[in-house]
C-alpha cells in the first residue's frame, strides 16, 4: 500500500443509549491503543458526543459526527452547525451518505455545501460517494462518481482534498451484508483516484479513499490489502467493539 494516512471510521448511526455509547467508546479506546498507523475515529449520535468525547480523552481516538447544516448559525429548527460541531471536540464529519442522500433527499449541492462548511471550520469531511444497484447495472457507474465528485472539486477546489477523506461506499453493500469484492472496490477506489488526477496528480495520490459497505474482520484484510483503499467507513460491525478493533488490527497490519 502506498504510505498514504489510513483510517477505519465508525458510523453508529442512530444506535446506543448514552451509557452503551461511553462503554463501546472506551473499548475502542482501550483496544486500539497499540495500534500503529492507523487513525481511528468514532462517529457516535451528537447527543452522545461530548460524553464520548470526555470516555476518550487520553486516547488517540477521534469523534465524528454523522450529520451537520452548512450554515453557522440561523433558524434552522434541529439543525446543528459544523462550527458547533467542532466546539464540542468532533475533528471530522461525515458527509453525504447514502442514507443522508436516499432518505433525506441530501442534492449533489448541499453536499457540497456541507463538505465547505465543514473545511471552514477545521474539522475533515469523510466524503461518501457510491452508486446504486440499478446505476451499476444500467452502466452508469463511472458517470455517477463522476458527478458526485466533481459537485464538491467545483465548490471547494482541488486543493482542499489534502484536507478530505474520501469514501467509496456502494449502496449496494451497506449494510446488506453484500460486500465489493476486493477487486471491485479497487477498480472503483483506483477510478475515484484517476478522476481526482485529472485536477491534481499529487491531491490524488494523498488523498485517503476508505471502502464501506458490509466489511467485517473476515473481509477487512483482503479489502485492505488493495493497493488504492486506505482503510474503512465501518456501519454494523462498529457497533461491535471486538469487531471493530479487529477491523483497526486489519488496517494497522497491511
Ligand atoms: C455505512 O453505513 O457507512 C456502512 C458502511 O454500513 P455497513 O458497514 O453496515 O455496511
Amino acid at each position: 500500500m502506498a504510505s498514504r494516512a489510513k483510517f477505519v471510521a465508525g458510523n453508529w448511526k442512530m444506535h446506543g443509549s448514552l451509557e452503551s455509547s461511553v462503554q463501546l467508546a472506551s473499548a475502542v479506546s482501550e483496544g486500539t491503543a497499540s495500534l500503529s498507523g492507523v487513525g481511528v475515529i468514532v462517529c457516535p449520535v451528537s447527543a452522545h458526543i461530548v460524553s464520548v468525547n470526555q470516555a476518550i480523552e487520553n486516547s488517540s481516538v477521534k469523534v465524528g459526527a454523522q450529520n451537520a447544516h452548512h450554515e453557522n448559525s440561523g433558524a434552522f429548527t434541529g439543525e446543528l452547525s459544523a462550527s458547533m460541531l467542532s466546539d464540542l471536540g468532533c475533528e471530522y464529519l461525515i458527509v453525504g451518505h447514502s442514507e443522508r442522500r436516499q432518505l433525506f433527499g441530501e442534492t449533489d449541492q448541499q453536499v457540497a455545501d456541507k463538505v465547505e462548511a465543514a473545511l471552514g471550520h477545521d474539522v475533515t469531511p469523510i466524503f461518501c460517494v457510491g452508486e446504486t444497484l440499478e446505476e451499476r447495472e444500467a452502466g452508469n457507474l463511472e458517470a455517477v462518481i463522476n458527478q458526485q465528485l466533481s459537485a464538491v472539486v467545483q465548490r471547494v477546489g482541488i486543493d482542499a482534498f489534502a484536507k478530505v477523506i474520501v469514501a467509496y461506499e456502494p449502496v449496494w453493500a451497506i449494510g446488506t451484508g453484500k460486500t465489493a469484492s476486493p477487486e471491485q472496490a479497487q477498480e472503483v477506489h483506483a477510478m475515484i483516484r484517476t478522476m481526482l488526477s485529472s485536477h491534481s496528480t499529487e491531491v490524488a495520490t494523498a488523498v485517503s479513499i476508505l471502502y464501506g459497505g458490509s466489511v467485517k474482520p473476515g473481509n477487512a484484510n483482503d479489502l485492505f490489502s488493495q493497493a488504492d483503499i486506505d482503510g474503512g467507513l465501518i456501519g454494523g460491525a462498529a457497533l461491535d467493539a471486538d469487531s471493530f478493533i479487529a477491523i483497526c488490527q486489519a488496517a494497522s497490519a497491511v
